[in-house]
């Protein structure tokens, strides 16, 4: 079974994470797999170079992400293109792990996907586990883990979909309101019904 583990900003998806590959479960990090299907010599980085020419390149080849970011914040066609070229590249990386995690033997393997329902990413997973938090300690949590005012954390917060209306849409919703160990047992407990439902069926 894959699992798409989401959340909002700063509502304790990488902690969730964390915890659960402690607990020998494989994750697969959206995040990390997007900066790597960028690194020179990929499809994908050749793609944007050919699109967007040297001046996305840094002097030692590596994409300037920054720069690109500069191109298409104001550029909605150049962002499409973007992503027409990243997305893919990205969605099939994670299958491929994902398989490979499955047919090694692993009955259950999550994938870390941040903005799984703003991309409507729902199809690449079996079930969505929402890591939830009320949005004013979510908006707490943000301001110190990256020192934000509450303005530049307010407008990161509001370019995401809003965490109540992610909760609708989510098969199940773990509340991370409380200490990370409350956290930590949920996931545990959340996986001692999902093993247990397994070998049922
Ligand atoms: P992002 O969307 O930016 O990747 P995230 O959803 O992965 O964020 P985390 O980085 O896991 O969120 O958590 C945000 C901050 O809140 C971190 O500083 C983390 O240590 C803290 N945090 C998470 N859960 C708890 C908790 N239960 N109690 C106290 N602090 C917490």
């Amino acid at each position: 079974m894959i699992i798409g583990l989401t959340g909002g900003i700063a509502t304790g998806k990488s902690t969730a994470s964390l915890i659960l590959s402690e607990q020998g479960i494989p994750v697969i990090d959206a995040d990390i797999i997007a900066k790597d299907a960028v690194m020179p010599g990929k499809d994908a980085y050749e793609k944007i170079v050919a699109f967007f020419g040297d001046e996305v390149l840094l002097s030692d080849k590596n994409l300037d992400r920054a720069r690109l970011g500069e191109i298409i914040f104001n550029n909605s066609e150049k962002r499409q293109k973007l992503n027409e070229i990243v997305h893919p590249a990205v969605r099939s990386e994670m299958k491929k792990q994902a398989e490979l995690y499955l047919s090694g033997g692993n009955p259950l393997v999550i994938m870390d996907i941040p903005l799984l329902f703003e991309s409507k990413l729902n199809h690449m997973v079996d079930e969505t586990w929402l890591i939830y938090t009320h949005p004013d300690l979510q908006l707490r949590r943000l301001m110190e883990r990256d020192g934000y005012s509450e303005e530049q954390a307010l407008s990161r917060i509001k370019s995401q979909m809003p965490i109540d209306e992610k909760k609708e849409l989510a098969d199940v919703v773990i509340e991370n309101n409380d200490t990370k160990a409350e956290l930590k047992q949920k996931l545990l407990n959340i996986l001692h019904d999902v093993t247990k439902t397994d070998s049922i069926n």
